[in-house]
């Protein structure tokens, strides 16, 4: 787990795998509501002689305009890096801090499955 400096809270917890134009309104403080938002399930798989092993999950927090924009599936199983590091870049995934995340998601009434993202992404 990483940490950010957060201008807000000093030393905090990152919140991974959000699209950049989410932690942009974070930091701005501009609303968005969740009915915007989804959530594309990925399932990270090592592979080698053994088989495939689970590794780990990389839920991604997207908005539905983006979701379209590069049609994307609602979950994937990623078996390389090569591919993950694509579908990473169609995701367009940002960064921000966890408690602002948190706040955010709060203040603009998003409903559980998104309130918990970063908990549950961490
Ligand atoms: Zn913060």
């Amino acid at each position: 787990m990483g940490v950010v400096i957060c201008a807000k809270h000093g030393m905090s917890g990152i919140a991974i795998c959000i699209e950049k134009a989410i932690c942009d309104k974070i930091y701005q403080n501009e609303s968005i509501q969740d009915e915007e938002l989804t959530i594309i399930h990925v399932e990270v798989f090592e592979v080698n002689s053994d088989g495939e092993i689970f590794v780990v999950n990389l839920n991604h927090l997207i908005t539905k305009e983006l979701k379209e924009k590069n049609n994307l599936q609602e979950a994937y199983k990623m078996l390389d890096e090569q591919a993950f590091d694509e579908l990473e870049k169609k995701m367009d995934a940002g960064v921000t801090c966890g408690k602002c995340f948190q706040e955010f998601a709060q203040a603009n009434g998003w409903s559980e499955q998104f309130i918990n993202y970063a908990e549950n992404n961490l």
